[in-house]
């Protein structure tokens, strides 16, 4: 790489601290930010690539902290939950490396997996490192750590006739030992998310109170994880769930659904993350309050029979947990709770690459702010992946993870959603995506 600076002028800037600064300039040495400033304080050099923005928004990259990278094998058609099964392990390995780009070229310049199989991410890290495959920063999930007898045990709930052993997807671990040496075996094959199921329920069925792992498991996942330098993150939309996580100290909570006081202040007192990944929940009572179940099941069932009173029963549990989670949610946010975004897609009417409708929910139907928002969205979401330091602002010094895009997302956040409108993408420096040069 050359020393030329790439220096934009003439920016909306949104550095992820505050308002807005029109008339800014940015200036990139290498894979760094070396300057930030009003058009008149930055000076130029000899040999700048300079660039004028016109009044485009210049703002961080963005980080999906729930990312199944192999999910959506059936594309966005309406079918069971992904396994891990859906595919050859190779066929999903390439599915990972298109969802990967898929997420950089929406902006994305940072991402952490969820639950994966054949310990895809750790590949899908490795390769993107060597750099045959382009994605964003990643951090790599684990599968995921499921106790004998649960929901997620797919071996041996209902389907246990089938005999299958482990799928792709789940661990199952019984046991602090169990549970120790789950997570280590994760971790030693270069996991750096310990993904584990603590509780039922979030999208497609209502957050039963209970959980599944004990309290004596999860402080044995916790302490090994953390023993090694990884991270966990559990599946809890339950309130006994998301309390008892917090308590044992798991790093990032998904869903919490059930989210109330006493687990906003064990979250607090843990500096736990919460993913809220609300859109999934919404997209799916869209879909599933308007079928005719008398006409036909509904095809994004739990796997099983049920009859049209079940499957209205269960919607019902669904939305009467997503109008709780929108007011629950918005409190947590305001006592001070981390948010960041990241989402099930992947599944059912859920594709890779529509990201943003998430963000626009938050505002819509939370009443967070879009500077909030964008937030939770990237300087957040750097901070989870112990990148606070170095990316998730645009100030001097930090790693050059950048979208440039024309509109304002603190005005109207959907801006986003179109790729038409993501002018140019750097990470480190380095251009992902530049429209703003044709030639180039
Ligand atoms: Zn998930």
């Amino acid at each position: 790489m050359s020393d030329e600076r790439i220096v934009f002028r003439n920016a909306n800037l949104i550095d992820g601290n505050g308002p807005a600064r029109s008339g800014s300039s940015v200036a990139i040495r290498g894979e760094r930010i070396e300057a930030v400033g009003p058009d008149a304080d930055i000076q130029s050099e000899a040999g700048d690539h300079e660039i004028s923005l016109g009044g485009l928004s210049l703002m961080p990259g963005m980080v999906q902290t729930h990312f199944h990278s192999h999910f959506g094998a059936f594309g966005d058609g309406v079918r069971a939950p992904s396994l891990g099964l859906e595919a050859a392990p190779p066929y999903l390995s390439m599915l990972a490396a298109k969802n990967a780009e898929t997420a950089l070229l929406c902006g994305f310049t940072g991402a952490i997996g969820s639950s994966n199989a054949h310990v895809i991410d750790v590949s899908l890290k490795e390769a993107i490192h060597a750099g045959f495959v382009r994605g964003p920063r990643f951090l790599a999930g684990s599968r995921e750590i499921v106790t004998t007898g649960e929901y997620s045990d797919y071996a041996n709930n209902r389907n246990f006739f089938m005999q299958l052993g482990e799928t792709g997807l789940t661990f199952k671990a019984d046991g602090p030992e169990g549970w120790r040496l789950a997570t280590r075996i994760e971790a030693g094959r270069g996991c750096d998310v310990i993904k584990i199921s603590a509780g039922p329920g979030h999208g497609s069925s209502p957050a039963t109170d209970i959980i599944y792992p004990t309290p004596e498991e999860l402080r044995a996942c916790v302490d090994a994880a953390h023993t090694l330098g990884k991270k966990v993150r559990a599946h809890a939309p339950s309130r006994i769930s998301i309390l008892e996580c917090a308590r044992a100290g798991v790093d990032i909570i998904d869903h919490a659904d059930r989210i109330d006081a006493e687990c906003i202040e064990a979250i607090l007192e843990a500096k736990s993350y919460v993913v809220p990944s609300m859109l999934w929940s919404e997209r799916f009572l869209e879909f599933a309050e308007s079928w005719d179940h008398d006409a036909s099941p509904l095809p994004i069932s739990e796997g099983f029979p049920e009859t049209p009173t079940e499957a209205r029963a269960r919607i019902a549990g669904v939305r009467a947990d997503f109008e709780y989670t929108c007011e629950a949610m918005a409190e947590a946010a305001r006592a001070g709770v981390k948010m960041v975004v990241g989402d099930d897609f992947g599944t059912p009417i859920m594709p890779h690459g529509e990201y943003i409708p998430e963000l626009e929910l938050y505002v819509k139907r939370l009443g967070i702010s879009p500077v909030d928002v964008i937030g939770w969205a990237t300087r957040n979401g750097a901070e989870l992946m112990g990148l606070g330091d170095e990316a998730g602002t645009i100030e001097a010094g930090r790693l050059a993870d950048i979208v440039i895009v024309d509109g304002d997302p603190l005005v109207d956040i959907a801006c986003l959603g179109d790729l038409d409108n993501l002018r140019a993408i750097l990470l480190g420096g380095t251009w992902a995506k530049n429209l703003l040069e044709p030639n180039a």
